[in-house]
């Protein structure tokens, strides 16, 4: 038992959280579909159920977190036809730059990452199921989840069936009972990726696969499923219908939504042109700033994006680290600040949370005692690692490091010593003057050369 508090979707409520075991938490939040660079509104879900996933580790003596990828979509079969390459080399590219995206974000990977196209035999078996047991009904080589089956759908949007028509966008198909009903399988032409089924070759629907990888992992119950708002209706209105009229057990027993994230007040969209990838944000900002931008917001706010926001970010964090740079010998200490803990437990107010960690910072740089510097920093290294923040080196971070211009500094700086070594002074003193007019000065001392941002 925890004083963990959550703010859950099917309850609208915040409820204290109850771990169905408390010695194994399990957990599930919805992942990429990977056709695409992630962009900042894909990051977010991942920011903010990294920051749980922290903080449950530090509740429970064992957390599973899955985060599974879709690999299969029409998102992704489109994007093969119209570049010409095969669908498994566009899965697999996206996958892996998806993966150094968010490391850079500083969020650590799931301990299971299922990916929908290794899991079909168990998504055939759910339907199969479903079908058995009055749920689900085959019609012209689809296999559709017929929703007036099961009495309580809704339970988590709370639409009206109307507005659940409407915001669906379902295709008023022939082949339907209801329009309403959603489907699970759909029979696939010999040019789009299919597997032999019961029903002919075909493709899973999108939600079944969450459905059933996350009964392979974590079971028929577990503790929390997380992901945006955005997936709130139909995705995971579907998924409870699916798993609970197969499993007859309760799904999911917590349910948590981030907000949407706009573009300077918009809609991120590509007729607007606005969307921001992670990968393009890292070019401008460290990835740590990324990250204490989102973490600014509540995450069930909504989080407009702009460049204010992320250059306050990283000025925030500038100091902070200068306040660590004070105490370069702390190191973390075993407990976190009781108001970083008490914030971040009540539903995960990182905004507050942070507003804590200035205030470590600000005791830290009023202590004039050395020991009384290290037990603040200590204090504000444990709170940081519990949010994914602070763990850079402070010197590195003041000097710009976290950018990905270091390693270009580096190699500069050498390639002028090599300069002076030969006696091209002029070489040497442009290399000089080019980093000196883009911010980085340099120092020549008697240990060799250092740089600091000016
Ligand atoms: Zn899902």
């Amino acid at each position: 038992m925890s004083d963990l508090k959550l703010h859950n979707t099917l309850s609208k409520s915040k409820e204290g959280f109850v771990a169905l075991d408390p010695a194994h938490v399990r957990i599930y939040v919805c992942g990429p579909t990977v056709y695409d660079r992630a962009h900042i509104g894909n990051a977010r879900p991942v920011i903010v159920f990294d920051v749980l996933v922290r903080l449950l580790r530090r509740l429970y003596p064992r957390v599973t977190y899955v985060r599974n990828i879709t690999d299969v979509d029409d998102k992704i079969n489109a994007k093969a036809k119209a570049s010409g390459r095969p669908i498994a080399e566009i899965t697999a590219e996206t996958t892996k730059l998806f993966h150094e995206d968010m490391a850079l974000l500083g969020a650590l990977p799931p301990d299971i990452e299922p990916r929908a196209t290794a899991h079909i035999a168990q998504m055939i078996a759910m339907i199969q199921s479903l079908i058995e047991q009055g749920h689900a009904y085959e019609a012209e080589g689809h296999v559709l989840f017929h929703v007036a089956s099961m009495a309580d759908y809704g339970k988590l949007s709370g639409r009206s069936r109307d507005e659940m028509i409407a915001g669906a966008r379902v295709e008023v198909a022939p082949y339907k009972k209801d329009a309403a009903d959603f489907v699970l399988w759909k029979p696939s032409t010999d040019d789009l990726p299919g597997w032999d089924s019961p029903w002919g070759r075909g493709r899973p629907g999108w939600h079944i696969e969450c459905s059933a990888m996350s009964r392979e992992y974590l079971g028929e119950s577990f503790d929390i499923h997380g992901g945006g708002q955005d997936l709130i209706f139909p995705h995971h209105e579907n998924e409870i219908a699916q798993s609970e009229c197969c499993n007859h057990a309760p799904f999911a027993r917590f349910w948590l939504h981030n907000g949407f994230l706009k573009v300077g007040g918009e809609k991120m969209s590509k007729s607007i042109g606005n969307i921001l990838s992670v990968h393009q944000l890292l070019g401008e900002a460290p990835g740590e700033a990324i990250r204490f931008a989102v973490l600014s917001a509540h995450y069930r706010q909504p989080l407009d994006w702009t460049d204010e926001g992320l250059k306050a970010a990283k000025s925030a964090l500038d100091r902070l680290y200068r306040a660590l740079e004070t105490a370069p010998k702390a190191r973390a200490a075993a407990n976190v600040p009781e108001t970083v803990l008490a914030a971040l437990m009540d539903d995960l107010n990182t905004p507050l949370a942070i507003s804590h960690l200035h205030e470590v910072a600000s005791a830290l740089n009023k202590a004039s005692d050395q020991s009384e510097k290290d037990r603040l920093a200590g204090e504000l290294l444990a709170a940081g690692a519990l949010m994914g923040l602070l763990q850079n080196d402070p010197k590195g971070w003041l000097q710009g490091a976290g950018n990905e211009g270091v390693s270009e500094i580096e190699a500069l700086i050498e390639q002028r010593i090599a300069a002076k070594k030969a006696k091209d002074f002029a070489l040497a003193d442009r290399i000089r003057d080019d980093l000196k007019a883009k911010g980085i000065l340099l120092e020549d001392g008697p240990g060799g050369t250092s740089w600091r941002k000016l």
